[in-house]
């Protein structure tokens, strides 16, 4: 028999209760419960300067421009400069990448960088009476100093050389960092109230001088003596130090190199090289004794260095420099093969039977590695390769900390940024405690991004991102629900563009292409700030709410409700009966299950 159809005039029968469901207090069934709890998204956890990029991400995303570049200042006095040189170790982690591509955090970065540029500098008021001596002028140098000045202290930083900037000046080429934009970031930094002196030489003794005038002292002076490459005939006018050759034609000048060029290595240095000697028309040859994969340079810098048509000689090892007619060498090499992992964790290359082969070539640019500069510190600072810090990055001398290149961090400009930051802490807490203040606990692994680096924000206990229940765990892609997601492609700049829609055009692979030479032009155009404000809206707000009120509209048992002038949640837990229901809806992972009475 069929049923009968069910028309506006028979509904179906179902019970109706007269009586407020209020008085079903399913809370009762429960034996688990919901719990707001905000994570850590991975990027932040990666990013070397302790950037709250999931943070500044959803300021952007909120149309909060200007607090979104608060948020970025707060961790990272320079994002121009970040957002072009950094080997950007957060999209490495970004979860966004298990899904379609990962957030262009870096390119975000740089737009919002340019902005800061462009404004008036934040006016950092002086609080205390100590000053600070910083001795070198390079990414850890400049960002000790501008943590301590936002700290409110007197900060003088020292440089050797005639214009400050140390590293990002005299190794990065122009085609990666315009010398417009550092200058226009140290005039940020000097209009900021620091105190900047060029031209004036420190070495140990004077450090512990300095003593006398400031209540601590910060040495950064970085690595600026390339390794050498220990193989015969190295002493032949046509070896040249690869970092020599990049200080010499940031410059301005224009070393005779001729038109072949060995480069030897395979890290960031290298790459600069083997670009830098392309542009001044020659035509270089990267010689790495290990594969593409194991190479230590940014990736994107190799494949631009690809691109740009620079041949590379992967397994492949000097054994001499042969010194040959006229202004000519020839480079004698070993194939090579690798063997079982080092210390680094890389496979370590060993010589092949393969034999050798020779490449003639009027300069040889040897960048294997550099030597950190310790002059500055007093012998009991450093050991023989680096200087001896704590976690905070204090020396064994009294009153001297040490950061950056020079003590043993990974060699990036990020590291060097977050060492800074590091020792600016340190010293605030030491002259703080000295003064019978009192600092925040101990505990340094509180302030630490989960294992990162460090929050100023924690240290500071001032961070302006409401968290909810707060942890320092890392929430992984397992841990979205990437129902709640669609995919957008990652913005890209103008030359990788179907539609090129950003200026500037004829950028140095374009003008390349052209068939002029390469020059020391921009190569990455960036984003415009609609696409950076595009991107922004792509990232997915790892482990951290960003109020998009679904677990309250999911709800089945209406349990949830928006705080009353807050940013947060309640859940009225006499309604709750515990099914997860807004726990496995969380696009972020913002809220876990936990047992009833733990
Ligand atoms: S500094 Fe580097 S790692 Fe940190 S957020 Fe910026 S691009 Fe990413
Ligand atoms: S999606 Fe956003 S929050 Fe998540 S890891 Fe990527 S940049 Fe960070
Ligand atoms: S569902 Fe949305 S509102 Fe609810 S906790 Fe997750 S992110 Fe926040």
């Amino acid at each position: 028999m069929s049923e009968p159809a069910v028309t506006h005039d028979s509904p179906p029968r179902i019970s109706v209760s007269s009586t407020s469901t209020l008085a079903n207090r399913t809370g009762s069934w429960k034996y688990i419960r919901p719990r707001y709890q905000d994570g850590v998204a991975p990027c932040n956890a990666r990013c070397p300067t302790g950037v709250d990029v999931e943070g500044y991400m959803n300021l952007l995303r909120e149309g909060r421009i200007a607090d979104a570049l608060d948020l970025v200042l707060r961790e990272n006095p320079m994002p121009a400069i970040t957002g072009r040189v950094c080997h950007h170790p957060c999209e490495l982690a970004c979860n966004r990448a298990q899904y379609d591509d990962p957030v262009a955090v870096h390119l975000v970065e740089r737009e919002m960088g340019d902005r800061v540029l462009s404004m008036p500098p934040p006016v950092l008021r002086r609080t205390h009476t100590e000053k600070v001596a910083v001795v070198g002028s390079g990414p850890a140098g400049l960002a000790c100093a501008y943590h301590l000045a936002r700290l409110g202290y007197g900060v003088t930083v020292f440089e050797e050389a005639a214009k400050a900037g140390g590293m990002l000046r005299q190794g990065i080429p122009d085609y990666r960092l315009p010398r417009d934009i550092l200058d226009r970031q140290i005039r940020w930094f000097s209009d900021a109230g620091i105190e900047f002196r060029c031209n004036t030489r420190i070495a140990g003794e004077y450090a512990d001088k300095l003593l006398r005038d400031y209540a601590a002292v910060f040495v950064a002076t970085g690595a600026h003596r390339s390794r050498p490459l220990g193989v015969t005939g190295e002493d032949s006018p046509r070896v040249m130090a690869g970092l020599d050759f990049l200080k010499a034609v940031n410059r301005g000048e224009a070393p005779e190199i001729g038109r072949r060029v060995v480069v030897v290595g395979g890290g960031n240095t290298a790459i600069d090289c083997a670009r830098t000697a392309l542009r001044l028309g020659a035509t270089p040859v990267v010689l790495y004794r290990r594969t593409r994969q194991e190479m230590p340079a940014i990736a994107a810098e190799v494949d631009e260095a690809m691109r740009e048509g620079i041949a590379f000689e992967f397994l492949a090892a000097p054994r001499a420099v042969h010194h040959l007619q006229g202004r000519q060498a020839g480079v004698e090499c070993e194939r090579m093969v690798l063997g079982e992992p080092d210390a680094s964790g890389r496979r370590r290359p060993v010589p092949s039977n393969a034999g050798t082969f020779s490449i003639l070539a009027e300069t040889v640019l040897t960048a294997i590695g550099e030597e950190p500069g310790l002059e500055a510190l007093p012998l009991h600072a450093a050991a023989p390769d680096q200087a001896l810090i704590d976690e905070l990055g204090a020396t064994p001398a009294a009153g001297i900390w040490a950061g950056g290149d020079a003590a043993g961090i990974e060699r990036t400009v990020s590291d060097a940024l977050g060492s800074g930051k590091v020792a600016a802490i340190g010293i605030d807490r030491a002259i703080r405690t000295r003064n019978g203040e009192e600092v925040p606990p101990n505990d340094i692994a509180e302030l630490r991004w989960s294992g990162g680096n460090i929050s100023m924000s924690r240290w500071r206990g001032d961070d302006p991102v409401q968290r909810h229940g707060a942890t320092n765990e890392v929430v992984g892609f397992d841990r979205l629900n990437t129902a709640h997601f669609v995919h957008v492609t990652r913005q890209r700049e103008a030359r990788d563009a179907d539609h090129v829609t950003v200026e500037p055009v004829g950028t140095a692979f374009e003008r390349a292409t052209d068939g002029t030479a390469f020059d020391f032009g921009e190569v990455n155009p960036g984003l415009t700030a609609m696409q950076a404000l595009e991107e922004a809206r792509r990232c997915l707000n790892c482990g951290v709410c960003n109020q998009c009120e679904l677990c309250l509209i999911l709800c089945p048992d209406v349990a949830i409700t928006r705080q009353e002038g807050g940013t947060g949640f309640d859940i009225d837990l006499n309604y709750c009966k515990g099914c997860g229901v807004c726990a496995m809806e969380c696009p972020r992972g913002a809220i876990v299950m936990t047992r009833e009475g733990l």
